[in-house]
């Protein structure tokens, strides 16, 4: 799959292995912080704040033959990304708590664990934990995980112990934040002797995937990536995760607050540090503007043209929520003849059309194609004799299961759909409406033309 990062370049994600297993994610409400515009864009309106959500993802990883002949893991691994905030603020230090001072409104109910519960999991059952960085709005409440290990990026761990000079110091972090024996840090990426490797480093390599210079795949079969994403923070690392054929969602930690940053529309804001120079939020602005310059543009974060000053994760949800649903095509049939069952010359044709519009190289991604019940007279055909080559071509056998008029029926396959890939759905013009409206996505379903 190509996409173009924020520089220009065409990345190329890699292709999906025969037996490609795919991850799911699931957004996850952490808390809120209400945030100044002038702190992260320029230009920027200065009375502006916002109120936005940190976020956290619940990502689920089947078995695959990979991960069974690591660990003979037979369950899915559910892992999270970042844990958004404390619910219980006397777990900040006081320096951390004057911080959060400046950060209000802020909302903790729900947190990632009341979170997870709402959906009928509970924090006993993760089992890995991935942050993003340490800052008091990603690290939440890790005693919540009594059975993860919890992974960070290299240097954490001397940050929270030690602080990460004069803008970052000591109290700002709390050296006891992480369990000591289920904590693990990445090594550092090649050429970086900045932190001394020691017993607590896993065993993960850094290599080059895609545009990014260092990624690990963590699963060791393509479906997850931690991607190195310097600048905000030591240790800042992102996700890259492959959620269908086709489809990635990329999850950006603090690389970037703003959209409008992505579409380079506004800036990284300097404001005075109170030491006599300029800062940003993020520790090393260069290091943090390169990194951001390798985030592939997906059309639908920057479409998301309503969204002012809301953080990137928030973006990403909605990026999240179009790959965890599949989108549905609907399409008429084929032309029919003058008289008889079937399709027309035209109507073939247009069969045979679809084939490319649709096909495997398409951007649609069909995983399912649906068409109404035929009769045994051959009457209600022309549906499936429209998609039929289409399917064979992709290997798809078309699903007849519903009646032309039964539209519930439709949204039962809909609702149930576990499979990867989009859902393409082929029908009796008239009927399409009722689908639509049954389906619920529209309240205002176009009509489809009669035969022309
Ligand atoms: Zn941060």
């Amino acid at each position: 799959m190509a996409l173009a990062s924020t520089n220009g370049e065409v990345v190329t994600l890699p292709s999906p292995s025969p037996d490609q297993v795919y991850v799911t994610i699931s957004a996850l409400e952490g808390g809120h912080l209400t945030l100044p515009e002038s702190l992260f864009v320029t230009p920027a309106d200065p009375e502006k704040r916002s109120t936005v959500p940190s976020l956290s993802f619940l990502i689920q990883h089947p078995p695959s033959i990979q991960t069974l002949s690591q660990d003979a893991r037979s369950e899915t691994t559910k892992l999270i990304f970042d844990l958004g905030l404390k619910r219980d603020f006397s777990g900040y230090r006081e320096a951390q708590q004057q911080h959060i001072a400046q950060r209000q409104p802020t909302t903790v109910s729900p947190d990632v664990a009341e979170s997870l519960q709402k959906g009928g999991l509970s924090p006993e059952d993760i089992n890995k934990v991935v942050l993003s960085h340490v800052h008091w709005d990603h690290v939440g409440t890790p005693s919540d995980f009594p059975n993860a290990e919890f992974v960070v990026g290299n240097g954490t761990l001397h940050l929270l112990a030690h602080g990460g000079g004069p803008l970052y110091p000591a109290s700002l972090f709390n050296a006891d934040e992480l369990p000591r024996d289920r904590t693990k840090e990445l090594p550092a990426v090649q050429n970086s002797a900045e932190f001394e490797s020691h017993d607590r480093v896993s065993e993960h390599r850094w290599q080059p995937m895609a545009g990014f210079p260092s990624a690990i795949d963590f699963f060791a079969d393509g479906s997850l990536y931690i991607i190195d994403a310097p600048g905000h923070l030591h240790g800042h690392v992102n996700l890259l995760a492959r959620t269908a054929p086709g489809k990635w969602v990329y999850l950006g930690g603090d690389c970037c607050h703003d959209p409008r940053i992505l579409s380079r529309e506004r800036e990284i804001a300097l404001y005075d540090d109170g030491k006599g120079g300029l800062r940003s939020v993020h520790m090393d602005t260069d290091g943090a503007t390169r990194t951001v310059e390798r985030v592939p543009q997906y059309p639908p974060l920057l479409s998301t043209s309503t969204m002012q000053l809301s953080s990137l994760l928030g973006a990403i949800a909605l990026l999240t929520l179009a790959a965890a649903e599949p989108t549905v095509y609907l399409i008429r049939h084929g032309e029919k003849p003058d008289s008889g069952n079937g399709l027309s010359a035209a109507g073939q044709q247009r069969a045979q059309c679809l084939r490319s519009v649709f096909g495997a190289t398409s951007k649609y991604q069909i995983g399912h194609i649906m068409a109404q019940t035929p009769k045994s007279d051959g009457k209600r055909k022309r549906p499936y004799d429209t998609v039929a080559p289409l399917a064979a071509d992709l290997g798809l056998s078309v699903d007849t299961s519903c009646d032309r008029d039964d539209a519930k029926c439709v949204e039962d396959v809909v609702k149930g759909y576990t499979g990867s890939g989009n859902i393409l759905i082929c029908w009796e013009h008239d009927a399409l409406s009722d689908i639509v409206d049954e389906l619920g996505k529209d309240d205002n379903p176009p009509s489809y033309p009669d035969d022309a």
